[in-house]
């Protein structure tokens, strides 16, 4: 909760100068609506009490409502993340080393055969 509410409190300082983007966080001077940067809406009215808030912002000024389904979005954004975190790279180590096992317990195999006969 508390690390939370100072997130928060950064995020208003920051958008004192001007609205913070939520899409790209790019700073916009104050007044416009929409994002210079990537034409995202900047604010969202609470459906509460009607006030219109920052979009960076989790919660209404006002009444304290919820303004995004935010938990849900950013674990679905930082599990997209982690997908993109495995590169080709990944993926043919991951080949190697199974190729690698593989070729050891057919190795052993034959060896234990050889032994047999
Ligand atoms: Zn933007
Ligand atoms: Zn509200």
């Amino acid at each position: 909760m508390s690390v939370s509410s100072v997130e928060e409190s950064e995020k208003a300082s920051r958008s004192r100068r001007g609205v913070l983007c939520a899409k790209c966080e790019h700073l916009n001077e104050t007044g416009v609506s929409t994002c210079k940067k990537c034409g995202g809406h900047l604010f969202v009215t609470c459906v509460d009490c009607g006030t219109r808030n920052e979009r960076v912002l989790t919660r209404c000024t006002q009444c304290g409502r919820r303004l995004h389904r935010g938990m849900f979005e950013k674990h679905g954004r930082s599990f997209g993340k982690h997908i993109r975190n495995i590169t080709p790279a990944h993926i043919f180590l991951y080949i190697l080393a199974l190729g690698l096992a593989f070729g050891l317990v057919v190795l052993f195999g034959n060896m234990s055969f050889s032994g047999l006969w």
